[in-house]
């Protein structure tokens, strides 16, 4: 049977323009960029490269970005870097509730350490109110973390009004970029970013890379410790061939994503229009127009996402739920919570997100499978049976 990927918010495969390029620097150009000799000065150049890429990709200067090892890693470093930096001046964050747990997480280890982080709620769309941010602006505060576009429910946030507020206020802005770099368009300085954070396994370059744009004129703290790769912010012998998979892969998502986005809208509303239209009792989560092109995420009353996904599975189709199962825990997801979903619908939630490499088969295959599936499953569901009892009685 033939895999059908539709997890691409996950992670995608390395683009086969992006494997040529990365594997003389398995072997033929392996030196270490910090050696004297010939090769070594091949693999500071690929570097600096890439670098170049990647800058030109979001509007930024090539010294204004860093390689990490991912998104996880750039946006603990944006995080605790600044909270380090400026812990004198003030200890206070103000991040969203729809957040990735790259940033979560790293929130809530900071406030073990006497930091004091305003979680920001959403409306139903998944999208955060400018006046709720205002509000929650003191004097303290030293940082605002708000992601690009939402993993989950693909949701846009406003990301040039919360940067005007953050740099008239004179407080730092970071936003996880992750889901967004190389899918929409992004100009840090038009967009008054300071720091932005991008993953390169989420627009097919190899995982264990990312990086970090920081605006020239901010500091904030050395992550990694060691010796003075990355200007010595971020010790650590480069993993040029991921460096130069990234500033492939980054330069080739903006050369083509006009044309990109176009084809993925067109799938994404075939996806949305044939589940919908052909399923009762479903929900579109996140916001209609202000949504990543590829992203489809639903909501179906009375079934498991997590019986959903093993069923799809079983028809080779690859999706991904609301649920956090996988993760050994049994909570719906907290993004599909801060969006007002009660438990039981935040559980029976499907996403769907697509690539270009997805084609309108496999989008029609997927709803001819879904049909059924959601059938099968609410007929052994016992709250689709309290509800069939409760109309009767009505
Ligand atoms: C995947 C993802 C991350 C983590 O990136 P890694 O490179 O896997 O560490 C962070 N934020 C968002 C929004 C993501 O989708």
């Amino acid at each position: 049977m033939k895999t059908i990927y539709f997890d691409n918010a996950a992670t995608t495969p390395v683009r086969k323009e992006v494997l040529n390029e990365i594997m003389p620097y398995f072997s033929d150009i392996f030196a270490n960029a910090s050696s004297v000799y010939d090769i070594a000065s091949q693999s500071r150049k690929a570097i600096e490269k890439a670098r170049e890429q990647v800058a030109k990709a979001i509007g930024a200067q090539k010294d204004e970005i860093y390689f990490t090892a991912g998104g996880s890693e750039s946006d603990n470093w944006a995080i605790k870097g600044t909270a380090d930096a400026l812990s004198k001046k003030g200890k206070h964050i103000i991040t969203t509730q729809i957040e990735h747990h790259a940033v979560l997480h790293t929130c809530e280890f900071l406030e073990k350490h006497g930091w004091d982080i305003t979680y920001l709620p959403v409306d139903e769309y998944g999208l955060i109110s400018l006046d709720d941010l205002k509000n929650a602006i003191r004097p303290d505060t030293v940082l605002i973390s708000v992601m690009f576009a939402n993993n989950e429910i693909g949701t846009i946030e406003p990301i040039a009004e919360i940067g005007k507020i953050a740099r008239e206020h004179g407080i730092y802005f970071h936003t996880d970029a992750v889901q967004a770099a190389g899918h929409v368009k992004i100009d840090v300085k038009e967009m008054n970013i300071d720091m932005l954070s991008i993953s390169g396994h989420k627009l097919g370059a190899p995982k264990g890379i990312g990086a970090l744009y920081v605006r020239k004129g901010i500091t904030i703290s050395n992550l990694i410790h060691g010796g003075r790769q990355e200007k010595g912010k971020r010790a650590g012998t480069e993993n040029t061939a991921g460096i130069v998979g990234l500033g492939k892969a980054i330069e080739l998502a903006v050369e083509e994503i006009d044309e990109t986005n176009s084809y993925l809208t067109m799938l994404r509303e075939r996806v949305i229009k044939g589940i919908t239209e052909n399923i009762d009792f479903c929900r579109l989560n996140g916001h209609r127009e202000k949504r990543l092109p590829g992203n489809v995420n639903i909501s179906f009353e009375f079934i498991e996402g997590e019986s959903l996904l093993l069923l799809l599975n079983s028809k080779g189709i690859c999706a991904s739920s609301g649920s956090a199962c996988t993760s050994g825990s049994l909570d719906p997801s907290h993004v599909l919570l801060a969006i007002g979903l009660e438990h039981e619908k935040a559980h029976g939630s499907l996403r769907i997100t697509l690539s270009k490499e997805n084609t309108v088969e496999e989008v029609d295959y997927l709803i001819k499978e879904l049909i059924p599936i959601v059938k099968r499953l609410r007929e052994m569901s016992p709250l689709y049976e309290d509800y069939l009892n409760g109309e009767k009685a009505v």
